[in-house]
């Protein structure tokens, strides 16, 4: 038998497991089972990727902040595109931008929160600039489809992987 080890976190407990990631021993109370093997409780809280499409309330936050940022550098650039040719397909490139922006803030997990963030934080710029349109009700749908490719966009950038 193998000399017995101590857990890193217990030094008075003998243990023969030892975490699949770091090696340190851990006892039976410590240790935690992943889909990759027995961990210690630090690597266990890192998944590292491999609940993609999950985030943490960090990474919430982060996309959250992003899609407000957003939303507001959002106005004036939609302003902007409605005044140029091809509004439709700049509209599709920037709300991909956008998309990407907001994945990038939350970890790149992607996933369905994700995408809704990102479809509303590139909507609202839009919504903003065709309000007085929509309240009127008087509008040409040019500026609605390229919101509609933006959205769209912004979504795919968010896709899970
Ligand atoms: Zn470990
Ligand atoms: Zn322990």
């Amino acid at each position: 038998m193998a000399e017995p080890m101590h857990c890193y976190r217990h030094p008075k407990r003998e243990t023969r497991v030892s975490c699949a990631t770091c090696g340190r021993p851990i006892c039976t109370e410590c240790m935690v089972a992943t889909d990759v093997g027995i961990k210690c409780p630090d690597d266990a809280r890192l998944p590292r990727g491999a609940r993609a499409g999950i985030m943490k309330s960090g990474q919430v936050l982060r996309s959250i902040l992003a899609g407000v940022g957003v939303a507001v550098a959002g106005i004036p650039i939609v302003y902007v595109l409605f005044l140029l040719p091809f509004t439709w397909l700049i509209s599709a490139a920037a709300g991909y931008g956008a998309g990407v922006l907001i994945n990038r803030a939350g970890g790149r997990n992607g996933g369905p929160l994700a995408i809704v963030i990102a479809v509303l934080a590139t909507a609202v710029p839009f919504l903003v600039l065709l309000a007085p349109n929509l309240l009127a009700g008087a509008l040409n749908p040019r500026p609605l489809i390229a919101m509609v490719f933006a959205v769209i966009a912004a979504g795919v950038a968010n896709r899970q992987i």
